[in-house]
């Protein structure tokens, strides 16, 4: 019996040590310690032993239990840590691969417009104004010269929300709103979005104007043409011929609109300028007398001029875009070119 015990805890110990990962090792000791493992066997055999044998069979039964405990434990955390350093290998991370770019966006081109016009004009002292998208009748039409049964208000195609409020169909009630709060000297710029009932290639009912004026005493024509000439030489790049001709707002007189020899073919004429060498840019005039009387400013002290441009139809012309509608496309690829 002895000899047998002591040839099973060879066996036992030698097969702990050639177990190969966690699960073989669970095996052997199911096949030592297991309800029929050999350990086991050995144990259920010691009733059959006399009273003088039991001790010393005891004894190395119990030595052989406790061995056999020690060794399975040291083989289980000996496997245990193999497997981790494996996993640790084959998970490392190689801190030298260059890094995934964050995307970044960009300015939308009606944005980079905007923000070109407004830092020129800043240059020369204008400062920024905004107003409500959503005006009442008074600023957008009654203000600036446009009574109810005027004809301009047919030219305007005007969404309107209720009687007298509109979405505003251009910036200018933007010059009333500051006029009605402040008095002269003023110099604003006044970027912003406005609205009409227009849809085709190069009109969008959503688009975006900037209104500039500024009020003062002794301000003349020969002022607004040297601010909007010195503005079109900043924007479209110097040597560029600028003219005016004569035309008419209800909101200012004299009127007039400003044209810049054509940026694409430098005024021999192509499609763009439909041959005739010129671009229409902006409106513009001197503020009318009955613009400054809504605002109760004395007409016989101040004079003033104002001025519009749509900021898509510049953007078209700066950056070469041939439709409208590209602007407020979204895509990407696109917008990704400013
Ligand atoms: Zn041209």
């Amino acid at each position: 019996m002895e000899e047998r015990i002591k040839q099973l805890q060879q066996e036992a110990i030698s097969a702990l040590h050639q177990a190969d990962d966690l699960i073989a090792l669970q095996d052997v000791r199911v096949k030592i310690l297991g309800k029929k493992g050999s350990l086991t066997e050995v144990m259920k055999g010691m009733r059959d032993l006399s009273a003088e044998e039991r001790p010393a069979i005891g004894a190395l039964v119990n030595a052989f239990k406790d061995q056999f405990e020690s060794s399975f434990i040291a083989r289980q955390l000996e496997l245990q840590q193999r497997d981790i350093a494996a996993k640790l290998a084959s998970e490392k991370i190689d801190v030298t691969l260059p890094g995934r770019k964050t995307a970044s966006g960009s300015l939308h081109p009606v944005t980079l417009v905007t923000n070109e016009v407004v830092e020129i004009f800043s240059r020369l002292g204008f400062a920024v104004a905004e107003g409500p998208e959503i005006e009442e009748d008074f600023y957008n039409f009654e203000a600036l010269n446009i009574p109810k049964d005027h004809p301009a208000r047919d030219m305007q195609d005007t969404f309107y929300i209720s009687d007298d409020r509109v979405l505003r169909t251009h910036t200018s009630p933007v010059q009333i709103r500051t006029m009605v709060k402040h008095k002269p000297p003023i110099r604003i710029i006044a970027p912003g979005t406005v609205y009409r009932r227009d849809s085709d290639l190069t009109h969008s009912p959503m688009f975006h104007q900037v209104e500039g004026f500024l009020v003062d005493k002794r301000v003349t024509f020969g002022d607004l043409k040297g601010v909007l000439t010195h503005f079109l030489n900043e924007f479209f790049g110097k040597g560029h011929n600028v003219r005016f001709r004569p035309s008419f707002f209800p909101f200012t007189e004299p009127s007039a609109e400003v044209d810049i020899e054509c940026v694409i073919c430098g005024g021999k004429g192509c499609r763009v300028c439909g041959k005739t060498g010129w671009l229409e840019i902006l409106g513009c005039g001197m503020i009318d007398p009955e613009v400054f009387k809504s605002v109760d400013y004395d007409v016989d002290k101040y004079s003033g001029f104002a001025f519009g441009m749509g900021l898509e139809r510049i953007a078209m012309l700066k950056y070469g875009v041939n439709d409208l509608r590209l602007f407020f496309d979204n895509d990407l690829r696109f917008l990704k070119q400013f």
